[in-house]
């Protein structure tokens, strides 16, 4: 138990990371640009530098036994620097570099027999015209490189947009692709974790629902058919052997109208559709991610009870020092339970916080995360 771990960025996951290694005794130092990150007041020590900055990745890797990251939009120049000096970091700069470009990422998954949606590379108004007229309308142009919570991408209904869209996005100094829209029923997540001995555990398919891109609810248990829950779990763990290490895998998916399911993307990491196995869970993914990269024995993934969780976004109209209200209202709600990611600013759409109702019955869980909604906001001073 006495590994050191080197987290890579202090935002809401590297907290809850961070909270899990605590209570198990594992020591954590945390790197972000921002002194006051979220990680930082719960981890054993903070190094305030950018994630591409060599020397402080450095000194991170050489005052820790293994590097993880919280997300995948980090120098893998450097992560390879580092491995190349003979330091670990989970996921290793191979895969992370292929991941952490989504057109790339698409390309492999695709390579590897795993169903996508159509899409394809562009590089100016023109060509996004000529996809439109492969895909015809809508399509969705998307940014291949540091897209998160839907910033990146564009949805395009018609010729009109194209301009605006590709604008929006960055022009031509952005690397873009078009995605061929998909009318999805459901969106679906499954989460993979793999430790260093080569176990494998794989948790209960997560129910998804976006606003505006930004991830709204998760639901657990999904409501899909039993061979759906058979093909999501099988297809994540295709994905999971072509991009999986040690660590949390997460792979996002769209259900058709058919029935058939497409993966959106993967994030190797514990991922916010995964928040709520820390109230559903036996062992969280948080929890889980922390034993697999310091080589402890994996813990069971199975779900205790129906569970909600939604999150909590920077009201609009509001920027500045964060204000919660509602939160006494929320939390006199049987099963329900708060996580405040204490973030030193708010905006609007900013991902606050989180909540995880467990009840007896999914819809019961959603009647009373409904409830919570109406009365949780956060403003600012
Ligand atoms: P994340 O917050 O998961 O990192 P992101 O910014 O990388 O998200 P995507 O996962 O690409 O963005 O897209 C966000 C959401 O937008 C999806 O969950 C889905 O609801 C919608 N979306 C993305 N691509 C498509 C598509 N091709 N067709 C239909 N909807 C899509
Ligand atoms: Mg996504």
């Amino acid at each position: 138990m006495s590994k050191k771990v080197g987290i890579i960025g202090g935002g809401q996951l590297g907290k809850m990371l961070v909270s899990e290694a605590a209570k198990m005794g594992i020591y954590t130092i945390v790197l972000d640009p921002d002194e006051d990150s979220s990680a930082v007041s719960l981890a054993n020590e903070k190094i305030v530098a950018c994630f591409d900055d060599r020397a402080a990745l450095l000194e991170l890797a050489r005052r820790t036994d293994v590097l993880t990251c919280e997300f995948e939009h980090i120098s893998t120049e450097v992560l390879k620097y580092l491995e190349d000096e003979g330091f670990v970091v989970y996921p290793p700069a191979e895969k992370l570099e292929i991941i952490q470009d989504k057109y790339n990422q698409k390309m492999e998954l695709k390579k590897h027999g795993i169903p996508v949606g159509d899409f394809m590379k562009v590089s100016g108004i023109e060509d996004i015209k000529a996809a439109a007229k492969i895909f015809d309308y809508p399509i969705m142009l998307k940014t291949s490189k540091g897209a998160y919570d839907g910033k990146g991408n564009s949805i395009i209904l018609c010729e009109e947009h194209i301009e605006k869209a590709f604008m929006e996005l960055g022009g031509n100094a952005a690397s873009i692709y078009v995605e061929k829209f998909i009318p999805f029923t459901k969106e679906i997540s499954v989460l993979y974790c793999g430790s260093t001995n080569g176990e494998v555990v794989v948790y209960p398919v997560a129910e998804n629902i976006h606003k505006g891109g930004i991830l709204y609810e998760t639901a657990v248990p999904a409501t899909i058919s039993d061979t759906q829950r058979k093909n999501a779990i099988e297809i994540a763990k295709r994905v999971y052997s072509l991009f999986g290490s040690v660590g949390m895998l997460c792979v996002e998916m769209f259900v058709t109208k058919s029935g058939n399911l497409l993966v959106n993307e993967v994030a190797p990491r514990p991922h916010n559709s995964g928040h709520y196995t820390i109230e559903g869970c036996t062992t969280s993914q948080f929890e889980n991610h922390i034993r697999a990269v310091v080589g402890l024995p994996l813990g069971k993934t199975d779900l205790i009870i129906p569970t909600v969780m939604r999150n909590i976004l920077g009201e609009d109209g509001f920027k500045g020092i964060p204000v919660i209200v509602g939160a006494y209202e929320a939390l006199s709600i049987e099963g329900l339970k708060l996580h405040n990611y204490g973030k030193k600013e708010t905006k609007p759409k900013r991902k606050m916080g989180h909540m995880t109702i467990t009840a007896s019955t999914l819809d019961i869980a959603r009647e009373k995360a409904d409830r919570a909604c109406k009365v949780i906001k956060i403003i600012s001073k």
